[in-house]
């Protein structure tokens, strides 16, 4: 069984960066949620077909993929409906990462969850990686990159489960306020750990 640490962090802290270092430096393989969410609802997907027997053509484009605006909006606008969208799309995404984690080839892989402590996956994880910074970084980082307001960045972190109650399911933790050269080495012992971790696992 693949060794599986998992890493998370709010919106903006650097869960990417951080991975990307992983990946680069010492050819860990990523798994990314975000990535599988898309994958699971691509033409001809059981995720797809069954949104459309659901709700019609009208929750796809002209090309026949996922028209993500309108099923936002069913979301929103119906509680029901959303408890409906994520019973049938989370087992799926589940299932879709322990498939892609069992294939992985490096000695341990990253299961990249940003909504971890929201959604209690940290089960799918033999160890925790909780990227942290001041909610202050989160904020001036969400405004330079996605170009919105501070109160549009401040309502983002508001909804997302908070620095305390994402440190409290944390087996290690890099800290990312400071510049990216400081992020290489906090990641390169980390990597020595996960090393010896999953080797003790064998
Ligand atoms: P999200 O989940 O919101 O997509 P994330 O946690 O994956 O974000 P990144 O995309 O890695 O975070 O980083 C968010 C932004 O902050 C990016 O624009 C990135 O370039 C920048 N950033 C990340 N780490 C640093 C750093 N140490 N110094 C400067 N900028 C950084």
């Amino acid at each position: 069984m693949t060794y599986v640490v998992g890493l998370t962090g709010g919106i903006a802290s650097g869960k990417t960066t951080v991975a990307n270092l992983f990946h680069q430096h010492f050819d860990i393989e990523i798994v990314d949620a975000d990535v599988v969410a898309r994958e699971v609802v691509e033409p001809n997907t059981i995720g797809l077909n069954a949104l459309i027997e659901r709700y019609g053509n009208e929750i796809i484009l002209n090309d026949g993929r996922l028209n993500r605006k309108k099923l936002r909006e069913i979301i929103f606008s119906d509680e029901s409906e959303k408890h409906w969208v994520n019973q049938l799309l989370h087992p799926l995404i589940r299932q879709s990462m322990l498939e892609q984690l069992d294939m992985v080839q490096s000695p341990y892989a990253l299961l990249v969850i940003p909504l971890m402590v929201e959604n209690d996956l940290q089960r799918l994880a033999q160890r925790v990686l909780v990227v942290d910074v001041e909610p202050s970084t989160q904020i001036e980082r969400t405004m330079q990159r996605d170009q919105v307001s501070e109160q549009q960045a401040r309502a983002i972190l508001a909804a997302q489960a908070d620095r305390e109650q994402r440190l409290a399911i944390a087996d290690d933790v890099v800290k990312n306020d400071a510049k990216n050269q400081k992020l290489l080495p906090q990641i390169t012992e980390l990597h020595q750990k996960y090393l010896a971790l999953c080797r003790e696992n064998l």
